[in-house]
């Protein structure tokens, strides 16, 4: 299989960590993403990774029952930085070059997030772990993916997520939904179809991003998806 990217960020939720766990973390599915992170680098494809929080906390839902979200948000954050960690430790296990930079300082733990020192661990041949989303509160992970795809000049998104690709409506509620093969980020919107929130959507849209979404469930969905082989919709500029 060839690759049909040279540079991609792989965006992998929070939930895509638990595996068959209620919360937090299953080791034997990061170690199984790890080993397609290593495949695809050995591909010779240059790769970024961001993953969410939403196994350990969400911000937003947790204001709606009260907190102040300001600080709800940094507590995700600092969830999306636990998860990297995680995944950090895993890659290294299977000597992958890797580093965690994230948006939130956390010096202790990982790097601070500096595009230029970004740019040198990507050109060093490293896996970047993109944690800490933008920084700020008020940003999901996908918003915070797509900005890091735009500064590390990604050629596409990979988003994994729990269903096969975009649907025209949900369809673990309808079993006559029907998958998109491909489609634009203005029908995205229009249809307000629930794949990324907007800010997300408009900033992939305005910097040419392509979005490839897919399922993480198989073993080799991540390499597959590189590859744009198996089941997945394609979010594009069109014309
Ligand atoms: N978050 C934030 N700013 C960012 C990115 C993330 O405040 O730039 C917080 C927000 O509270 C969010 C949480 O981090 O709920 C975890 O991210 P998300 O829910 O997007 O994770 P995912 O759904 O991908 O697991």
């Amino acid at each position: 299989m060839q690759p049909a990217y040279k540079r991609v960020l792989i965006k992998i939720s929070g939930e895509g960590l638990m595996g068959s766990k209620p919360f937090g973390v299953d080791n034997v599915v990061v170690s199984k993403i790890a080993k397609q992170i290593k495949d695809i680098r050995n591909m010779g494809v240059d790769v970024c990774v961001v993953v969410g929080g939403g196994n350990i906390f969400r911000g937003a839902k947790e204001a709606a029952s009260g907190m102040n979200r300001n600080i709800a948000d940094q507590v995700g954050m600092m969830a999306t930085v636990i998860n990297a960690l995680f995944l950090q430790d895993a890659l290294q296990k299977q000597n992958v070059k890797t580093v965690v930079m994230s948006g939130l300082r956390v010096p202790q733990a990982c790097e601070t997030y500096i595009y230029r020192k970004a740019v040198k661990h990507l050109d060093n041949g490293k896996v970047i772990i993109f944690a800490g989303g933008t920084g700020s509160p008020y940003f999901t992970t996908d918003t915070g993916a797509t900005l890091r795809a735009c500064e590390m000049g990604c050629d596409a998104i990979l988003k994994s997520t729990q269903v096969d690709g975009v649907y025209d409506s949900d369809p673990k509620q309808n079993p006559n939904a029907v998958r998109f093969d491909e489609i634009s980020f203005e029908e995205v919107v229009q249809k307000q179809l629930k794949v990324m929130d907007l800010t997300a959507v408009t900033l992939a849209k305005e910097n040419n991003i392509s979005v490839v979404v897919f399922e993480q469930k198989s073993e080799n969905s991540i390499v597959d998806a590189v590859c744009l082989q198996g089941k997945f919709t394609i979010i594009k500029n069109r014309g």
